[in-house]
């Protein structure tokens, strides 16, 4: 507890620096695979540490190794880099130069906790074994992790675990919470082009009203959650869009809608997957009408492993106390990419409460909100978890510290 103590202590002590490069991140937001400036800046840090860094893994994907001691164990710690395109709100001093480009996810902090990290690590290296830190890009819809895993990141890092953390309004700041088995909802996204025979709106009879079919489609599709999925499983199917017709007095030729489905189980995904398009095939059919869908396939349900999660439960509780640990935390609808990894490799996703009231000023808005900004008051406390965590899943004998 008392060496726990000093390490969050001495994190603490050069957290001014890591807070400095955070609001530079942030004044400098990349987009997906365009996050040139973050990636060299991060490569440039960990070179001057004295890491291996490798460069262009799946696009702008920088990898830094570390490697300590005789252990062949090897740990992957994952950090996201890009930013959103949205215009900042924020009003802060260190809001963003690059117009429309905002971090509003705060993947600057998650950089920045890791950096200080690494630097920490670099200096005070109290471990043996292989440390391979990732920082990705593109984890907002583009599939960094997918990339740099296509690229071939754990046959040329393998890990024995790879941990991430995501910074999280509505917790207390600075609060740790792990969440066992499923986290994060599978996105999964599909465009239904319902195709009929446009004619008079006087003269339905001559005409095949897809607009009539997709309006019942849109009705039939809610029975999915309702009536196929087991009520304990959570599944949204949303049709955010839906396009027909321009004028009242004619009948289009066809309609399109846009639906996104999510689950936070494997099974359940497939079990949304089939029946959507059932209903959309038979639906169609029922009204004479085409249709075409294209499914695609987003980020899968992020699946925290047991041991993993038990391992990072234990790491944070000794450093920060079991009040400032959240064990059991609730499952999110939203997705990350980061799944892409945990179904490979063992490992764990872990939040940090970035606040959850008034006080906390901008912070307390959701993530995405063009008033977003992570809270500096964490890079410390982040960074201290993933020390510890690396120097206890890669633990030196105790003859060498
Ligand atoms: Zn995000
Ligand atoms: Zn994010």
């Amino acid at each position: 507890m008392s060496t726990m103590t000093g390490l969050l202590q001495a994190v603490s002590a050069r957290a001014d620096e890591f807070i400095r490069l955070r609001r530079d991140l942030h004044r400098h937001p990349e987009l997906a695979y365009e996050e040139h400036r973050t990636a060299a800046l991060v490569a440039s840090q960990l070179e001057a540490w004295g890491y291996q860094v490798e460069r262009g893994i799946g696009g702008t994907g920088v990898v830094g190794q570390l490697v300590r001691g005789d252990s062949t164990r090897r740990l992957g710690l994952r950090a996201d880099m890009d930013a959103l395109p949205i215009t900042e709100a924020s009003g802060r001093e260190w809001a963003s130069q690059n117009a429309g480009v905002m971090h509003a996810c705060g993947h600057d902090g998650h950089t920045a906790m890791l950096l200080a990290a690494a630097r920490h690590l670099a200096e005070d290296a109290r471990f043996s074994g292989t440390l391979n830190l990732v920082f990705q890009p593109a984890e907002e819809g583009g599939g960094g992790a997918l990339r740099m895993m296509q690229d071939g990141l754990f046959e040329r890092y393998p890990c024995d675990a790879v941990f991430a953390m995501h910074n999280m309004p509505g917790y207390p700041q600075g609060q740790l919470v792990l969440r066992e088995g499923a986290m994060m909802a599978s996105s999964d996204y599909a465009t239904v082009t319902l195709g009929g025979v446009g004619g008079h709106g006087a003269m339905p009879h001559k005409a095949v009203d897809p607009l009539v079919a997709a309006a019942s489609l849109v009705m039939a599709l809610q029975t999915v959650v309702s009536r196929n999925v087991d009520p304990l499983q959570p599944a949204v199917v949303t049709v955010g869009a839906l396009h027909a017709g321009r004028a009242n007095n004619v009948i289009p030729a066809s309609a399109t809608l846009e639906l996104s489905v999510r689950a936070l189980d494997r099974a359940t995904r497939d079990l949304l997957e089939r029946r959507v398009k059932e209903l959309v095939l038979l639906q169609a059919q029922s009204f004479g009408v085409q249709a075409e869908i294209d499914w695609r396939r987003g980020y899968p349900v992020l699946v925290n492993t047991p041991a993993e999660t038990a391992f990072a439960r234990e790491v944070a509780t000794a450093l920060v106390g079991q009040e400032r640990v959240t064990p059991h935390g609730a499952a999110l609808t939203g997705s990350e990419d980061f799944a892409f990894m945990l179904e490979r490799v063992p490992g764990s996703y872990i939040l940090i409460g970035n606040g959850d009231g008034p006080a906390d000023g901008p912070t307390a808005c959701m993530v995405h909100n063009p008033g977003y900004d992570f809270h500096d008051g964490n890079i410390a406390i982040g960074a201290a978890f993933w020390v510890a965590l690396v120097q206890r899943f890669l633990e030196a004998p105790a003859r060498s510290r």
